[in-house]
């Protein structure tokens, strides 16, 4: 006889989600102002005390470890922009039960420190790159950094840091003429070139409707000027919300992340901790839990396993495409860490 499932794991949710990745956001400060990311007037910054150390996040990673979490991945912010990241990565990767830890940067300071954190145990990194064009590069991020970026990327590479993913945001009249240059580096390089759709996130952010692209319209700009795609169907331990695809003889694959067309949160197995100690069990809802406070006043383990089972009995179902639900919330992407 079969013994009986248990029917519920410390780490399934009230929609049977299995929650088994914690994004976790290092600091709130950005070496780049991209225009979709920091609003115009600019964000108050955390102060350094505000700021979770290293040694909180490992305690709170280990909480979620013995809640399922098998996935990390390191973002901000602009996790490089932190004094001895290095140091954060080494602790996450001796924790044997992580399978994946990844980070996602600007790729801004990569390029000298690409090795280092292959060193330390960092498996991966998935890059945001917007623009080729150093001036359309400008435009978006008000710095002057894209071959800083591009040079990152060619590290990570060289590092092994694989597979090396591009995240872009595709924004119409910004970058839209540059979709079918970026499929076209999948044919050399084996990167995976990720189009996301820009989404309404921060409340005092410019959001324009009119300059979002659906992942259906990119994959048509490039097919027109490629040819056809073909779905890749295997799937791998990594795989995320991307739908992907690759071109006849390329090395990498392109995927589209349908963020407002088509969102994923029936898939969802997610929380972010923000750099000010919050557990978000959801992007697009201002719920918090404060585990920064729970660690400050003295609380231990139990704790700790306390917030995440709370934190996982309180993942919302998600947006609910029959009443046409839209994504957004109130914190910008830089400061809940995307
Ligand atoms: N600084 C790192 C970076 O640039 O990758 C990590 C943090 S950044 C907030 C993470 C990702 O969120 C980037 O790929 C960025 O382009 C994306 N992002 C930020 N705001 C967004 C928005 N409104 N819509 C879609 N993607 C957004």
């Amino acid at each position: 006889m079969t013994k009986d499932k248990p029917i519920t794991q410390l780490n399934t949710d009230r929609f049977s989600r299995n929650i088994s990745y914690l994004r976790v956001s290092v600091t709130d400060r950005c070496n780049l102002r991209c225009f979709y990311c920091v609003p115009e007037e600019g964000l108050p910054f955390l102060g350094h005390k505000d700021v979770l150390s290293y040694e909180e996040i490992t305690a709170i990673v280990q909480a979620g470890v013995r809640h399922g979490i098998q996935k990390v991945r390191i973002t901000g912010g602009e996790p490089l922009v932190r004094k001895g990241i290095e140091e954060l990565v080494a602790s996450i990767s001796a924790l044997p039960e992580i399978k994946d830890l990844a980070m996602t940067t600007n790729g801004v300071r990569l390029a000298s420190m690409a090795h280092d954190l292959k060193k330390a145990g960092l498996h991966r990194v998935n890059v945001s790159l917007d623009s080729m064009k150093p001036e359309v590069f400008e435009k978006i991020t008000g710095r002057n950094h894209c071959q800083e970026v591009k040079e990152g990327i060619e590290a990570a590479l060289d590092a092994g840091l694989t597979p090396v993913k591009i995240n872009v945001v595709a924004v119409a009249g910004v970058n839209d003429s540059e979709f079918a240059d970026f499929a076209k580096l999948t044919m050399d390089k084996p990167v995976s070139v990720r189009f996301i759709e820009y989404m309404p996130i921060g409340k005092n952010m410019h959001w324009a409707e009119d300059r979002s692209i659906s992942s259906r319209e990119i994959r048509e700009i490039i097919e027109k000027q490629l040819g056809p795609m073909t779905p890749v169907t295997e799937h791998g331990p990594l795989d995320g919300p991307a739908r992907r695809f690759s071109l006849p003889g390329a090395q990498g694959e392109i995927g589209f992340i349908n963020a407002i067309s088509g969102h994923f949160c029936s898939t969802c197995n997610r929380l972010r901790l923000t750099a000010d100690g919050k557990v978000r069990p959801c992007l697009f809802s201002d719920k918090e839990i404060d585990v920064r406070s729970v660690l400050r006043s003295g609380g231990g383990p139990s704790d700790l396993d306390a917030v995440f089972a709370q934190a996982i009995a309180q993942k919302p179902r998600g947006l609910d495409s029959a009443k046409s639900e839209k994504p957004g919330c109130d914190r910008s992407m830089s400061s809940i860490g995307g």
